[in-house]
């Protein structure tokens, strides 16, 4: 494919992760150092000292830049902190010491430590091999240090510009000055950090966008972080009227606010979806997904009992009404403290509730954990298990989560099992939540995390609108809840279309509230059904 130039408009598509238009001219991050032919080594001890001072540079930048927006985004210095602890690992150290000693010199050492570890996390596949990533950008800037030139990094070239990036690092997405005006990038998933960040700060961003390769420095591109369009050759002009309008529309959304309701005044509550307590925003009507696996990914060793009543505690606190999922492992988001076995099909393996059939004490002390904590604070929480499939495990789970006094108990739907037996699911439990994201997955047998599957994973695909249309009729005829979680909740296209089809609530990022609210209140619910039916039709 040739360099795109700005020649006239032309389209690109890519996966939307963080929603908002923009336009401005596009610059790419600076590469990282190109490393010279091996140096042989003549004082062994000066190259130590190399290697300790380029790690020790890389987690000093890293933790200057964590204090700088310490008072702002809490999530953007977390991942600084931790990436700093990665940076400053004594065995990373250790290794890449051997290597000086093995004869190699400090940025060829360095280079070939970073490596080992890199292997050992993308073995461990989903979400921890896309943290793989992360390494990388801590390898390019050690040998950089090494090299004794510039760390790659974004650039600033004192206006805004749309950043372009092969894939986005954690460290730069965490550190981004408010000159960037949206992300994009070739690679990177919609669980990356890239996108978590971002919709964290409200920035546009679109990722897996294999055409943006070739974009070239200055070119003015439009950007959809909604639907994934990048629009290429537009005119300085055009770009600043798409800015005009977006900034228009911002203020109108930021003036909205309270709950959920159509334009006839059908209810339909808001909610968000977080990881920790560190992701709640002023907005909504409470927390309708509380990822509780979030707070123990990179968990060596299980978290401890008061650990997580401290940690859903912090939750309760801040917000009297959270839906907490109990620990979703497995596949995308692997535990490793949990010491599961690699199996073949990891998606249609042993995760979710599932782990519960080989480890059934880790949901026993999460349960007395949660309900201890809702004790403490005073809070309504309300349990559900991920990943149920049939209604004797919703059954199971519900005894469980009762007998320790929690009040509300419900499951996921994710499956296409637990769809069609919805009727029997709201037998036993109190609500259901609908995950989207694996329910497309598993209904269209398309790996959620493939970019190039993301047609059949499109949530308005009319199949899976018919599971979700099934499981709100049968909440309607029990007169028990049913809302969606997934990532089409936040989608404001979608959100009068799935109050039509008789969902209860919709649970999303919180930069996607004020828009979903705005989408719902521009119909009444016999439009929201009108549309539901044209959906569902395929229309
Ligand atoms: C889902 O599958 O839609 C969901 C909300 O759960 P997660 O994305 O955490 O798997
Ligand atoms: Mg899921």
């Amino acid at each position: 494919m040739p360099d795109l130039q700005p020649s006239g408009p032309a389209s690109l598509a890519g996966l939307g992760v963080s929603p908002g238009r923009t336009a401005g001219p596009c610059l790419r991050m600076a590469g990282p150092p190109a490393l010279p032919a091996p140096n042989p080594v003549t004082d062994t001890g000066a190259e130590l000292a190399v290697v300790g001072e380029a790690l020790e540079a890389v987690a000093e930048d890293l933790r200057r830049r964590s204090a700088a927006v310490a008072g702002g985004d809490r999530g953007a210095a977390e991942i600084l902190d931790a990436l700093a602890m990665m940076a400053d690992d004594p065995m990373l150290k250790e290794e890449a010491e051997q290597g000086v000693r093995d004869g190699l010199d400090a940025p060829h050492a360095l280079e070939a430590a970073f490596a080992r570890h890199r292997e050992a996390l993308a073995s461990l596949g989903g979400y921890l091999a896309e943290r793989a990533a992360d390494l990388d950008d801590l390898k390019h800037r050690a040998v950089a240090a090494a090299l004794g030139v510039p760390m790659p990094g974004v650039p600033s070239p004192g206006h805004p510009f749309v950043l372009v990036a092969e894939d986005l690092s954690p460290a730069d997405t965490a550190g981004l000055g408010p000159d960037v005006l949206a992300l994009v990038t070739v690679k990177g998933g919609p669980t990356s950090h890239t996108a978590i960040l971002a919709r964290g700060r409200g920035l546009p961003a679109v990722v897996a966008c294999a055409g943006a390769a070739h974009l070239v420095d200055g070119t003015y591109i439009a950007v959809d972080g909604a639907t994934g369009e990048i629009v290429t050759g537009v005119t300085e002009e055009d770009a600043a009227r798409v800015r005009e309008q977006d900034s228009a529309e911002r203020a109108r959304l930021a003036a909205t606010s309270g709950p959920g309701r159509t334009a006839d005044g059908h209810p339909v509550k808001l909610l968000l979806n977080i990881g920790s307590a560190a992701d709640l925003r002023p907005d909504g009507e409470g927390v309708g997904l509380f990822r509780t696996e979030f707070l123990f990914l990179d968990r060596k060793q299980a978290p401890t009992y008061e650990e997580q009543v401290t940690a859903y505690a912090d939750v309760f606190t801040a917000v009297p009404y959270v839906v907490v999922r109990t620990l979703d492992a497995g596949t995308d988001k692997p535990l490793p403290f949990l010491g599961l076995p690699e199996e073949p099909n990891p998606a249609l393996g042993v995760r979710g509730l599932r782990v519960d059939r080989v480890l059934p004490d880790v949901l026993d002390t999460q349960l007395d954990a949660i309900a201890e904590a809702a004790r403490r604070t005073g809070a309504e929480a309300w349990v559900m298990a991920p990943m149920v499939s049939t209604p004797g495990e919703a059954a199971a789970f519900a005894r469980r989560a009762r007998a320790r006094g929690i009040a509300r108990v419900g499951a996921m739907v994710e499956v296409p099992a637990a769809a069609l037996l919805a009727d029997r699911l709201l037998r036993e439990v109190d609500f259901l939540s609908i995950g989207t994201n694996d329910l497309s997955q598993y209904t269209y047998a398309a790996d959620r995390q493939h970019p190039a599957l993301a047609d059949l994973l499109d949530p308005a695909q009319p199949a899976l609108l018919r599971l979700v249309e099934l499981c709100a009729e049968a909440g309607r005829a029990a007169g028990k809840p049913v809302g969606v979680c997934g990532e089409a909740a936040g989608d404001a296209r979608l959100a009068p279309i799935l109050a039509g089809l008789g969902v209860t609530s919709l649970s999303m990022a919180p930069v996607c509230v004020p828009a979903v609210r705005d989408a719902l209140a521009r119909h009444t619910l016999e439009e929201c059904r009108e549309l539901a039916r044209a959906a569902l039709d395929g229309r």
